[in-house]
């Protein structure tokens, strides 16, 4: 039996204590995250086969918990438990970085002592569809590590798939590397995943919540790419964060009232007054581009508050791909302008690992930056996701410090 080590106290590279601090959301804590998220003290989980346990420097924060936290739309502790899991409590956070302090039979290519990134979701290397070709990240047994599993980054140690490692970007703090490839794989993914609609230079992209950590993500990567980044923000401290990032402009969505499900079709006076606001937006999107084309993808997150304006604005044979519903799940789609104009609605979440390894690339080579911009430190979780569900984060992605210490970074 060992002993708790406090949060930074590092014990001897390889010793695995018993126990370990914890962020930690149970059942009858469900609603307000900065209720829900609680420090307690719980086992260290166990390393199995293929696996690695990380000795946590840094976690980063995503919306995911924040649903977890609500426990809604879905309760991640009850769905575990009707597959059999013993745990009645959910440890969170789905990307970080740390140094990998064991690892299981079978594990080739990390060793104790690297530092590594950690990436975002989970699957059986061996399972049926994958042995048939799948995406890996499209398989049936493809699982958001953190949220839908347990034992997530929001604790001292965690355990992940070898797979899951990625090497940690030398100029990067422990707090930048904590912090940019649940956003960014999942944003490089929407960007370049889906042919034959990938940015190709010159490509108009409109990206909804252009501050946010999708967004700011978002605009690097097309920018990198080539493309024109058009950013939606809601006030003046994120437009100025997405132009300093390269988007060619930014919309202020508080300046139009067409906002969440289309109106009824009978009623054609509410329908006209909707078609004439998104009319008003498009004109913008022109004005911003300095000619009159329409997006050829729209990159969605923002979900029932915006997907009619994204279906509508978008190219012919252009895409709208989406990953969240940060507004409500209930969105409305016009499916004349859908089948008329060719469009594609298309599905997209998170990213395989060959997505993570290239975004990882040219974060390495500094071409994009991981927009760090809050580090809190451990007993900060329940609070910073507070902030992120009332929508009052400042512009980038958020981390907190995990067994890191200022010193560290
Ligand atoms: P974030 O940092 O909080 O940014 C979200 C942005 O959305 C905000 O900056 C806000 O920008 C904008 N927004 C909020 N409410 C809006 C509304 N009603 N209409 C239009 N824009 C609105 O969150 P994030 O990390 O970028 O994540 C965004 C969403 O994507 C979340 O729902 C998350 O769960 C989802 N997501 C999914 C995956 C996946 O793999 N499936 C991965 C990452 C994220 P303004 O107020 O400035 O417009």
């Amino acid at each position: 039996m060992t002993r708790l080590y406090e949060l930074g106290e590092r014990p001897p590279t390889g010793v695995v204590p018993d126990k370990m601090y914890a962020s930690v959301i149970r059942p009858e804590r469900f609603g307000r995250p900065d209720q829900a998220f609680q420090t307690e003290v719980v086992d260290v989980p166990q390393v199995g086969r293929g696996q690695v346990l990380v000795y946590m420097m840094a976690a980063g924060i995503n919306y995911n918990n924040v649903w977890a936290a609500l426990g809604k739309p879905f309760d991640v502790i009850a769905a575990r438990r009707r597959k059999g899991a013993a745990e009645n409590y959910h440890i969170g956070g789905s990307e970080g970085s740390g140094i990998v302090w064991a690892v299981g039979e079978g594990v080739r290519d990390v060793r104790i002592g690297d530092h590594v990134v950690l990436s975002s979701a989970q699957w059986d290397e061996g399972a049926d569809d994958i042995r048939a070709g799948t995406d890996p990240i499209t398989s049936s047994t493809a699982e958001v590590w953190g949220y839908e599993t347990n034992f997530g980054a929001f604790a001292q140690y965690t355990v992940v798939h070898e797979y899951q490692c990625l090497p940690k970007p030398e100029r990067l703090s422990w707090t930048e590397s904590a912090a940019y490839i649940l956003t960014g794989a999942t944003a490089y993914r929407q960007l370049t995943g889906w042919q034959p609609n990938t940015v190709r230079p010159g490509d108009p992209v409109l990206i909804w919540g252009g501050a946010g950590g999708l967004g700011s993500m978002a605009t690097q990567i097309t920018r990198v790419l080539g493309g024109v980044p058009i950013a939606v923000i809601s006030n003046d401290e994120r437009a100025a964060h997405c132009l300093k990032l390269g988007a060619r402009g930014v919309i202020n969505r508080t300046e139009f009232t067409h906002w969440g499900r289309l109106p009824d079709i009978e009623d054609a006076d509410a329908f006209s007054a909707w078609t004439a606001e998104v009319r008003r937006f498009g004109a913008r999107f022109w004005e911003i581009l300095g000619e009159r084309r329409a997006p050829r993808i729209v990159l969605e997150h923002s979900g029932q508050a915006t997907i009619p304006t994204s279906i509508y604005l978008c190219d012919n044979a252009g895409m709208v791909v989406i990953c969240g519903g940060t507004s409500g799940y209930h969105g409305d789609v016009d499916l004349r302008f859908l089948w008329m104009r060719q469009k594609r609605l298309q599905g997209s979440h998170f990213a395989n690992t060959r997505q993570c390894r290239e975004l990882t690339r040219l974060v390495a080579e500094g071409l994009v930056d991981p927009c760090l911009s809050h580090v809190g430190e451990f007993g900060d979780i329940g609070l910073v996701h507070q902030l992120m569900y009332d929508n009052s984060t400042p512009p980038g992605n958020m981390a907190v410090r995990v067994n890191a210490l200022a010193d560290d970074e």
